[in-house]
C-alpha cells in the first residue's frame, strides 16, 4: 500500500537506476520510481515485491511521480549520460517547487554537472553529481557514493546515503561529500581511470605468467586464488581467479580463451587522460591502459600485422627460455604491485590538481577510504593509500610517502626483471613498464632534459635568459631564424 509521500525518488530505470532503488527501499526508505518506458517501472515493481515486499511506488507519468515525494523533495537520476539527463531534468523540474532537489547519478562529465547546477540554482533547486561505483551488485547491495555539488542538498540525503553505501568494517560507510561543482564527477571519472590502469596490469600480469611462465588456466587460478590472500587482496584480483575457473559451456576448454582479445570502452577512461593533458599532470599507466584498449580494438590490422611480422618471430626467443616458474609468479605479484603503486599515485596526482585548479579541497585520503568498499577498486591496498595521506595529506606523490617508498624499493628488482624477460620475449607490458619508466623518471635528480631545453633554445628563442651565461657563439645559434 502506498504511503501518503515517500522519502525520495528516482528516475532511469536500468541496470543502475533499479538496483539502487531496491537498496534504497531495503534499508527502510520509501521511494517513489519512474522511467520514460514505462515497462521498466513494472518490473521493478515487480522485482521489489519478489524480493521481500520492498516499499517501491511505480509511477507512469513525471507528475504524479514528482507529486508522490515529500517536500523538500529529491530525485536520484540513473540515465545516460549527456543529453537524456538534460532531457530528464526538463521532465521532472517542470513540477519540482523551490528547494527540491535533483541528484544525478550517472558518470556525467563534470563541467555539465556545473551547468546544469548553475541553471537548477536560477530555478531554486539544489543540484548534486553523485558518482556510483559498483556496477549493478554494488546497486544493489552497496556501492561507493561519491557525491558533490550543493552541501545542502547533500545533507538532504546523507541519512539515506550513509545507510545505502557499501560497509566497512573499521572505516565506516563508502560515501563522503565529496566537494563543490562537479567535483563528484570528477573523482568518480578519475576512479574509473584508475580502474583501467588496475585491469590492465592484471592483464600483463596474465600474459606473461602464460606466455612466458606457460601456465595453464587451473595454475593462473591458484596464482589469483593465493594473491588475493595477500597484499594485492582485491575485488578485481578475485574476480579474475574466478574467470580462470570458467569452463566453456558450449564447448571444450576454458570461457577466458575464447573471449575475443578486443576491449570494449564507455568513455570515461579517455576523459581521464584528456585531463591529465589538460592539467600537465602526467598519467602513463592509465594513458597506456587507454591505448592499450585502442590497440586491442585492431583486431583484423594485428592479424595481418602478426603475418608480415612472423618471420620476426616471438616463439623462438620465449622457447629458448627456461623459465623457473615459482620465481616468476613471485616477481609478477611484485611487479603488479610496484605499478599499482604508481597508477594510483597518478590518479592521486590528477585529483590534486584539479582541485587546486577549482577551489575543491577535496581530502584525498578521505577519498581512498570510500574506495575500500562498494566499487570495482576496492582493495586492502587502499587502506595503505588512506594512511599515507593521513600521514602527510600534503603528500607530492604516493610514491615519496615513506611506507610506499620502502615497499617500492623491496620489489624493484622483481619489478624490473619482469619488464626485462616481457622485453625480450616480445611480450607487450605497456602498463607495467610505463610505471617502471614513471618511477624511474620522478626519482632522478637531473634528466636528459638539459638536452631538449638546449634544443629548443637551439632552434628558437625560447628560453633566451636560461642560456645568456653561455659563450657568445651559442646565443648565435639560439636567436629566432
Ligand atoms: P544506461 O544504459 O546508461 O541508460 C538507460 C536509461 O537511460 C534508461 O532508463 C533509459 O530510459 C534512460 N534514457 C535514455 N535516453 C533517455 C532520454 N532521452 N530521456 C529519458 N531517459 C532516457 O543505464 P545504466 O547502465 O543503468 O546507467 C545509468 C548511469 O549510470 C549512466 O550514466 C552510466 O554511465 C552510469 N553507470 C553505469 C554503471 C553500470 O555498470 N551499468 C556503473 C556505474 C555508473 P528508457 O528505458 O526509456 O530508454
Amino acid at each position: 500500500q502506498s504511503p501518503k509521500l515517500t522519502r525520495i525518488g528516482l528516475a532511469g530505470l536500468a541496470v543502475m537506476g533499479q538496483n539502487l532503488a531496491l537498496n534504497i527501499a531495503e534499508k527502510g526508505f520509501p521511494i517513489s520510481v519512474y522511467n520514460r518506458t514505462t515497462s521498466k517501472v513494472d518490473e521493478t515493481i515487480e522485482r521489489a515485491k519478489a524480493e521481500g515486499n520492498l516499499p517501491v511506488f511505480g509511477f507512469h507519468d513525471p507528475e504524479s511521480f514528482v507529486q508522490s515525494i515529500q517536500k523538500p523533495r529529491v530525485i536520484i537520476m540513473l540515465v545516460k549520460a549527456g543529453a537524456p539527463v538534460d532531457q530528464t531534468i526538463k521532465t521532472l523540474s517542470a513540477y519540482m517547487e523551490k528547494g527540491d532537489c535533483i541528484i544525478d547519478g550517472g558518470n556525467e562529465w563534470y563541467e555539465n554537472t556545473e551547468r546544469r547546477e548553475k541553471a537548477m540554482t536560477e530555478l531554486g533547486l539544489l543540484y548534486l553529481g553523485m558518482g556510483v561505483s559498483g556496477g549493478e551488485e554494488g546497486a544493489r547491495n552497496g556501492p561507493s557514493l561519491m557525491p558533490g555539488g550543493s552541501f545542502e542538498a547533500y545533507k538532504y540525503i546523507e541519512d539515506i546515503v550513509l545507510k545505502v553505501a557499501a560497509q566497512v568494517p573499521d572505516s565506516g560507510p563508502c560515501v563522503t561529500y565529496i566537494g563543490k561543482g562537479g567535483s563528484g564527477n570528477f573523482v568518480k571519472m578519475i576512479h574509473n581511470g584508475i580502474e583501467y590502469g588496475d585491469m590492465q596490469l592484471i592483464a600483463e600480469a596474465y600474459d606473461v605468467l602464460k606466455s612466458v611462465g606457460k601456465l595453464s588456466n587451473e595454475e593462473l587460478k591458484n596464482v589469483f586464488s593465493e594473491w588475493n590472500r595477500g597484499e594485492l587482496q582485491s575485488f578485481l584480483i578475485e574476480i579474475t581467479a574466478d574467470i580462470f575457473g570458467i569452463k566453456d559451456d558450449k564447448g571444450d576448454g576454458y570461457l577466458v580463451d575464447k573471449v575475443l582479445d578486443k576491449t570494449g570502452m564507455k568513455g570515461t577512461g579517455k576523459w581521464t587522460v584528456q585531463q591529465a593533458a589538460e592539467l600537465s599532470v602526467a598519467a602513463p599507466t592509465i594513458e597506456a591502459s587507454l591505448d592499450s584498449r585502442f590497440l586491442s580494438g585492431l583486431k583484423e590490422e594485428r592479424t595481418e600485422a602478426a603475418k608480415v611480422f612472423k618471420s620476426g618471430g616471438f616463439g623462438d626467443i620465449l622457447d629458448d627460455q627456461v623459465v623457473d616458474k615459482e620465481r616468476l609468479i613471485d616477481d609478477v605479484r611484485q611487479a603488479l604491485y610496484a605499478s599499482k603503486i604508481c597508477s594510483y599515485a597518478q590518479g592521486m596526482n590528477l585529483i590534486r590538481a584539479k582541485s587546486i585548479e577549482k577551489g575543491w579541497d577535496l581530502k584525498l585520503g578521505e577519498l581512498a577510504r570510500i574506495w575500500k568498499g562498494g566499487c570495482i577498486i576496492r582493495a586492502i591496498f587502499l587502506d595503505r593509500i588512506k594512511k599515507a595521506y593521513d600521514r602527510n595529506s600534503d603528500l607530492a606523490n604516493l610514491l615519496v610517502d615513506p611506507e610506499f617508498a620502502k615497499e617500492i624499493i623491496d620489489r624493484q628488482s622483481a619489478w624490473r626483471r619482469v619488464v626485462c624477460l616481457a622485453i625480450n620475449s616480445g611480450i607487450s607490458t605497456p602498463g607495467m613498464s610505463a610505471s617502471l619508466a614513471y618511477y624511474d623518471t620522478y626519482r632522478r635528480e637531473r634528466l636528459p632534459a638539459n638536452l631538449v631545453q638546449a634544443q629548443r633554445d637551439y632552434f628558437g628563442a625560447h628560453t633566451l635568459i636560461s642560456i645568456s651565461h653561455l659563450p657568445p657563439w651559442y646565443r648565435l645559434f639560439s636567436s629566432p631564424g
